[in-house]
């Protein structure tokens, strides 16, 4: 699959659980594919804690944006960029498939986010730990663009916005395929 960023460049996949991810080595951009909500939110998994941070939660205020990327998967379907005023960060996704992009400079201003979020929260300290351990990585992306899919947690961080996206703001969805129709083909 060809970074949406890049043209050209070919990804490398990573298996995560039920999804998997596609990361590019040249931008350090993250594609995350539809993957099986349901069972995230049906499960006693572990990583449901990161649902509980108050990050795009039901009240926040986003922009929906046409994005000039095409999806990597659908190859002629154009994304749709999400903003998030209050936190100012963004994804880019794709109505047809469900797929979330992730440039690096996002991936990081998201994991800055959250982090704040957790900073706010009094039972957090697996997550306030655990993102701190990202901080660190975050530091050195600038010689290893790839560092931060190594960051255990990175899963259970996409779920949780993949969630607020499609579970969450059902109104969303519909802004998404409307902005997609009046994009130019
Ligand atoms: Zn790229
Ligand atoms: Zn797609």
């Amino acid at each position: 699959m060809h970074c949406p960023q890049c043209k050209l460049v070919n990804m490398q996949t990573m298996k995560m659980g039920p999804v998997t991810i596609d990361e590019c080595a040249q931008c350090g951009g993250i594609w995350f594919d539809q993957g099986e909500l349901d069972q995230v939110i049906g499960s006693a998994d572990p990583d449901l804690r990161w649902l509980d941070i108050d990050f795009w939660k039901a009240n926040s205020d986003f922009a929906v944006v046409p994005d000039s990327k095409t999806c990597p998967k659908c190859s002629r379907h154009h994304l749709t960029r999400l903003e998030e005023r209050a936190t100012d960060t963004s994804v880019s996704l794709c109505s047809n498939c469900q797929g979330i992009w992730l440039d690096a400079n996002q991936l990081h201003a998201i994991i800055q986010a959250v982090t704040r979020c957790a900073s706010r929260m009094d039972s957090a300290d697996y997550m306030k730990e655990s993102l701190r351990q990202v901080a660190d990585m975050i530091d050195t992306a600038s010689q290893k663009p790839l560092s931060i899919s190594r960051w255990r947690d990175l899963q259970a961080v996409l779920r949780m916005l993949k969630y607020r996206i499609y579970s969450e703001h059902p109104k969303l969805l519909s802004m998404l395929v409307g902005a997609q129709k009046s994009l130019p083909v």
